[in-house]
């Protein structure tokens, strides 16, 4: 055998190896994670149930429905929207696990972009996912990608024309759930998401929307909660309330002529209160260090450090950075305070929910207490 030959069989073993290994971790992106809701789920539907057009397709998801025994108004949470932002999925995940309902209905979806939880955005460096310690062990959470996966909506445009707008955007925002809304029933298998969700609005009923997001702490639309019109009244109540238990929030008003965002859309097409919340995630950041699970769960990086003090930042950036427990922890009060609000403007209409951990329990005893 010549030497060429002994050299092209060994190569091909690795490289075999290689295919086995990586590809034995893309699969896994694919398979669901373990969620256990807490007793009073009522029932978990699929998108489809709400949107024929997703059944067997990689958009759809499931609906955690809970309901109270007495009638009242109803809430949809939306986490998982964009899969690289993880305080917004996890939220949804600790809902899941802890809610209680009295009176009225919550829908949760945990992975409204599930096929964007399918892989990572191409030369972040991102970890596929991170872990959290709870009392009976490690749990593994996926960290995705912004966007739809490629293998999944293909190709991009050169542009990207919102369908009900005409609006125009770069050609890979055609994948962004957070530009799709209201959707469309015979578009991109994005838009068909966005349609599976106005759907459930308008078919449920509901009355509250609330979009849980994270941006990178140099992006000024920070530690924040975006209303449409409609919900500026709400959202001014839950952030009075919030700045009084300390927690700084800020109110964005959903600019008129930016199209295909949840709080703009829903609030324009359907009849729900739209809702919008962001934290600070430096895992996102273009100043950020090596993407790690650590710089994801801890939130520690110091050249945001350093730009915090440079004064170049939009939210404080200090030695002990912005950890997933105080981002969490963030969207939990905000939802609750959101609902709050909303039973103080629509009496005999209340949402009464419990079981939901508070800001200084969840930053002293971390998620992992509430996570089962
Ligand atoms: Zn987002």
């Amino acid at each position: 055998m010549g030497k060429h030959r002994i050299i092209a069989i060994i190569l091909t073993g690795v490289m075999t190896l290689v295919i086995i290994f990586t590809g034995r971790e893309f699969k896994d992106m694919h398979a669901d994670i373990p969620i256990f809701p807490s007793d009073d789920l009522a029932e978990v539907k699929m998108l489809s149930d709400y949107f024929e057009g997703l059944k067997n397709t990689p958009g759809d998801t499931q609906v955690y429905v809970f309901e109270g025994e007495e009638e009242g108004g109803s809430v949809l949470i939306l986490g998982g929207t964009h899969p690289n932002e993880p305080s917004s999925n996890l939220t949804s995940i600790l809902f899941v696990e802890n809610l209680k309902v009295d009176k009225g209905r919550v829908f949760v979806i945990t992975e409204s972009n599930k096929s964007a939880f399918t892989h990572n955005d191409p030369q972040e460096g991102s970890p596929h996912g991170y872990y959290i310690e709870t009392a009976s062990g490690q749990r593994f959470f996926k960290y995705g990608s912004r966007a739809t996966n490629p293998i999944h909506q293909w190709p991009d445009p050169d542009v990207y024309v919102h369908a009900s707008s005409g609006q125009q955007l770069s050609g890979s925002e055609t994948r962004n759930l957070n530009r799709a809304y209201p959707g469309r029933e015979d578009g991109t298998l994005t838009e068909k998401v966005a349609y599976g969700i106005t759907s459930l609005i308008n078919k449920e009923q509901i009355d509250l929307t609330i979009d849980l997001h994270e941006a990178s702490p140099e992006y000024p639309v920070i530690n924040a909660m975006v209303a449409h019109e409609t919900s500026a009244d709400i959202a001014s109540f839950a952030i009075l309330e919030m700045q009084f238990q300390s927690i700084e929030i800020a109110l964005e008003m959903s600019p008129k002529n930016l199209h295909g965002l949840s709080h703009r859309e829903l609030g324009d097409f359907t009849e729900t209160y739209p809702l919008l919340m962001e934290t600070a995630n430096p895992a996102q950041g273009r100043l950020r260090g090596a993407t790690s699970a650590e710089l994801i769960v801890e939130g520690i990086d110091p050249i945001y450090e350093k730009a915090g003090n440079a004064g170049f930042l939009f939210v404080k950036f200090d030695e002990n950075g912005h950890p997933l427990n105080e981002r969490v922890a963030r969207h939990t009060t905000g939802i609750i305070e959101i609902v709050k609000a909303f039973n103080c403007l629509n009496s005999g209409k209340e949402i009464i929910i419990g079981g939901i951990p508070g800001y200084d329990d969840m930053l002293q005893q971390g998620i992992g207490a509430y996570l089962r």
